[in-house]
């Protein structure tokens, strides 16, 4: 009555079982980690990820984000600064 095969799939049942409920348990934690996370950043509490100023300009102004421009000597195009070649024509921008 009590032969191999049985032996082995209450085994492997119960590991089955044991890991699901390690899995299950685990993904509960992720859950509640996550809507713990997005509850603080709503709520300002929680530091953005990034600290690039990029990340910290009004979208509905591009102009405004305080960085210097280069103004390309081929074409005349605004670059951003911090680029070597335009974005326009690639003329290199010179050192800035
Ligand atoms: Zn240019």
């Amino acid at each position: 009555m009590f032969d191999v095969g049985t032996a082995y799939l209450a085994a492997a049942g119960a590991l089955l079982l044991v890991a699901l409920g390690v899995g299950a348990r685990a993904l509960v934690r992720i859950f509640r980690e996550a809507r713990e996370r997005s509850r603080k950043r709503r709520e300002g509490e929680l530091e953005r990820y990034t600290k690039d100023p990029v990340y910290d300009r009004d979208p509905a102004d591009p102009e405004a984000d305080g960085a210097a421009r280069s103004t390309c000597p081929q074409c005349g195009a605004e670059n951003a600064a911090g680029f070597c070649y335009c974005r326009e024509c690639a003329a290199p921008l010179g050192p800035n």
